[in-house]
């Protein structure tokens, strides 16, 4: 089996798959109450919000369908900054609600001036963004584009994408005023893929309401009316909430603010790794590093597939591919989820023998860098 080093799926934890072997309960008697109540106020705590929290078992792309089908009566504006935000503009057009681009150069963040002046042009009752734009490395500043939005006086409900921004950056649903929050289960929160969430407002509550496209298994509705008493409209992955509960309570533990540092410290490491090697970080604006991964630009001439390929043969390690517009001329490590010290210098001696045996033009010494960095 390849050890992963992508920025998720992560490796999740003995403590974690522990949990999960818990035998499975029906999800209608008692004991599942209990543990979805406590799972979601739980959850409430990592997001940081007192509003509506409910899951679904779903791959996190579901809950963006939710959104476009619950929230969007009109048009939505969504920003375009790397192989998910761009996935983002096409959910919306398939569920055949108007939207307009909002091009950002790849390896940049959205900033809150281009987005006051994309709302004033009217007509978006929904603004959508990506938090941490996976493809890119590069982390977008909610609390300001928030402060944009207000600023301008747009009523546009934000929906932000934390997918692989929660539980490895500072996020605040309620206080930066998010609308919507999509997040999923397989990075920051330690968890194998299966399980998304929402946080949800008042407002996107209120807009739900009145939305006019059909909606089934995206209905909030009997989601949040089977939430109320503590159970699920359908069969929810069981086993998944039992490690959910449990790497919430790691994360809990550590402290959230401690969490978030230890990522930081670890994409500081791996930059000064990579800077030794004298190779380029895809993110180009050092205000907008990524806590949970880093994306590497390959030299010219070098296939970053190829480059990926020798670490998978030689030393079991599975590197994040380039996406989109990026395939073969980029690669990413993931530094995020129930990672440590070791582990990323097992990482980055892995990426450093690597480039040596496939013939990649580096200097010698990043591993060492990043190592006396820590
Ligand atoms: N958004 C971001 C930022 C992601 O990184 C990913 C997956 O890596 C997705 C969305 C899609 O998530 P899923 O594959 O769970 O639908």
């Amino acid at each position: 089996m390849p050890k992963l080093f992508i920025p998720g799926p992560v490796n999740v934890g003995d403590d974690v798959l522990k949990a999960m072997g818990t035998p499975v309960i029906p999800h209608r008697g008692k004991g599942f109450e209990e543990l979805y109540s406590r799972v979601q106020d739980k959850l409430r705590k990592v997001l940081y919000t007192k509003n509506a929290v409910f899951l679904s078992t779903s791959a996190a792309t579901g809950l963006w369908e939710s959104f476009a089908r619950n929230c969007c009566a009109k048009k939505a504006l969504v920003t375009m900054c790397g192989a998910f935000s761009d996935r983002w503009y096409d959910v919306f057009k398939l569920n055949g609600k108007q939207a307009d681009k909002l091009q950002v150069e790849w390896g940049k963040a959205v900033t809150a001036d281009m987005i006051a002046s994309a709302l004033k042009k009217g007509g978006y009752d929904c603004f959508a963004m990506v938090h941490n734009e996976t493809s890119t490395g590069a982390l977008s500043r909610i609390a300001e584009v928030r402060a944009a939005i207000d600023r301008v006086g747009h009523p546009a409900l934000l929906m932000v994408d934390t997918i692989s921004s929660l539980a490895s950056a500072d996020y605040r649903h309620d206080e930066w005023g998010v609308d919507v929050t999509v997040g999923g289960s397989q990075k920051g929160l330690m968890l194998p893929p299966g399980l998304s969430f929402n946080a949800v407002s008042a407002k996107a509550l209120a807009a739900a309401e009145t939305a006019k496209l059909p909606r089934s298994y995206w209905d909030w509705r009997p989601m949040l009316a089977a939430n109320a008493t503590g159970y699920f409209p359908f069969t929810p992955a069981t086993n998944l909430l039992y490690g959910l509960d449990a790497a919430c309570d790691m994360l809990l533990e550590e402290g959230l603010d401690a969490v978030f540092a230890r990522h930081a410290r670890h994409a500081e490491a791996t930059r000064t790794a990579v800077t030794a090697w004298d190779l380029e970080i895809l993110c180009s604006d050092p205000r907008a590093y990524s806590g949970s991964l880093t994306a590497i630009v390959m030299p010219e001439g070098h296939d970053a597939d190829a480059f990926r390929k020798v670490a998978l043969e030689n030393f079991n390690m599975s590197l994040g591919q380039g996406l989109t517009k990026v395939a073969g001329k980029v690669f990413r490590i993931g530094h995020l989820g129930d990672f440590n010290d070791l582990m990323l210098m097992g990482t980055l001696s892995g990426v450093e023998m690597a480039l040596g045996l496939a013939g990649v033009p580096h200097k010698a010494g990043g591993a060492q860098a990043a190592l006396t960095y820590l």
